[in-house]
């Protein structure tokens, strides 16, 4: 299958990976659009929100939950940050495998 999130998630092409666990990578945005600007992708591939169904729900909320360990793991689990899915093209998803962009000034 054609998809970059997959391929970095396999190893198959580099990105600079700060977490990885049996069913997440979390790596750096390429085109940053903050100081810490993260991509928190789980390792099945998954197009979008719309994808998810009831049993992924322990999926869904493990990755909130990552989210909030690198937020204490990047000292800003205080001073704040942002989380947020595009779900689909018109919302400006361009990477058709499910992705949480984590940011924080
Ligand atoms: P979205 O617009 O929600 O689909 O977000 C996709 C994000 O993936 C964008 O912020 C891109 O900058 C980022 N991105 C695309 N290709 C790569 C890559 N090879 N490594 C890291 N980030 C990427
Ligand atoms: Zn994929």
């Amino acid at each position: 299958m054609d998809c970059i999130f997959c391929q970095i998630s396999k190893g198959e092409i580099p990105a600079e990976i700060i977490y990885h666990d049996k069913l997440f990578v979390v790596f750096k945005d390429i085109k940053p659009k903050a100081r810490l600007h993260f991509l928190i992708v789980p390792r099945r591939h998954i197009v979008s929100i719309n994808d998810l169904k009831l049993k992924d729900a322990m999926l869904a909320g493990k990755m909130i939950l990552l989210a909030r360990k690198i937020a204490r793991d990047q000292g800003v689990a205080d001073s704040g940050y942002q989380l947020h899915f595009n779900v689909g093209r018109g919302a400006g998803q361009l990477v058709e495998h499910l992705h949480l962009h984590f940011m924080a000034a």
